[in-house]
């Protein structure tokens, strides 16, 4: 919708999408167009709660300095980036709606999938994970660059525990736990066939191990102690589930050489099995 005033919600800037060619504002409006916006109208069937969900998700304000860092981040953008809109709002989960694998990672990228609209799309860890997933067979391509590249995941879905950009990549407690209402809501939704919970970094193992917990799973006390290849088998109410850590795809992590191809495949590898 074209706006005759700015009424500081949305920039007048409008970009071109680097797939469709489409104009949006930084942050994109719901339901204007964007290449798979959970709030797009006719992208929300009657009666699929999931997607329901995922529409919520997407234009949720609950946390007032993430909504500032994340919008406040999509209008000024960063200079490669500079021609393009920026999505700006909450990254809502993606993949199967009936997944064998769920990875649970930390919170979206300022310049990723904050400025993609999904999750993981558009940084360095994604180019590491989604890469990683296609060796393992979890993913139809290796690249992930925009919501409208093609990508999709096999049997697997992926979420973050904090749906919106932080700055420094550091939510703090209370928009964790402002935030986890959703991966509870998303948990209870999709996890009927789950074989596999790949959490990414501590953040997402303890996240996932709350979640899990709070959603009925037998999870072991203490808690399991978070590790790269770490493995825990947890009484989900379908039956057990394994949880295994790995160490976050991040640029500090990649880059010393802390994860390295060979870890990353070797996690994901197990989860995805022999195929
Ligand atoms: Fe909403 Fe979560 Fe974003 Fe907070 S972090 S505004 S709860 S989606």
């Amino acid at each position: 919708m074209r706006r005759l005033i700015d009424d500081g919600g949305v920039s007048e800037d409008r970009l071109p999408h680097p797939a469709t060619g489409e104009h949006f504002a930084s942050p994109v409006e719901p339901g204007s167009g964007w290449p798979g916006d959970p709030a797009d109208d006719p992208g929300v069937p009657a009666g699929d709660e999931l997607a329901l969900l995922g529409a919520q998700i997407s234009t949720c304000r609950r946390c007032p300095r993430l909504v500032t860092w994340r919008e406040d981040v999509a209008r000024g953008k960063r200079a490669s980036f500079a021609g393009e809109p920026y999505w700006g709002r909450p990254i809502a989960g993606w993949g199967s709606p009936d997944p064998r694998v769920l990875i649970i990672g930390l919170a979206p990228a300022a310049h990723g999938a904050n400025r993609t609209g999904r999750v993981f799309t558009g940084d360095r860890s994604g180019d590491w994970l989604f890469a990683s997933l296609h060796r393992v067979g979890l993913a139809n391509q290796p690249t992930s660059v925009h919501a409208a590249d093609g990508l999709e995941l096999i049997d697997a879905r992926m979420v973050a525990t904090v749906r919106c950009a932080p700055p420094q990549n550091k939510p703090t407690t209370e928009e964790r736990d402002t935030c986890a209402p959703w991966l509870d809501a998303e948990l209870a939704l999709v996890s009927d066939r789950l074989e596999y919970v790949v959490a990414l970094g501590s953040f997402g193992w303890d996240a996932s191990l709350r979640a899990l917990r709070s959603a009925g799973w037998e999870v072991p006390r203490p808690k399991p102690k978070f590790g790269h290849g770490a493995e825990v088998t947890l009484g989900a109410p379908h039956g057990p589930v394994t949880l295994l850590g790995s160490y976050h795809p991040s640029q500090q992590n990649t880059f010393t050489g802390k994860l390295t191809e060979s870890m990353l495949d070797d996690v994901l590898g197990r989860a995805a099995g022999p195929g």
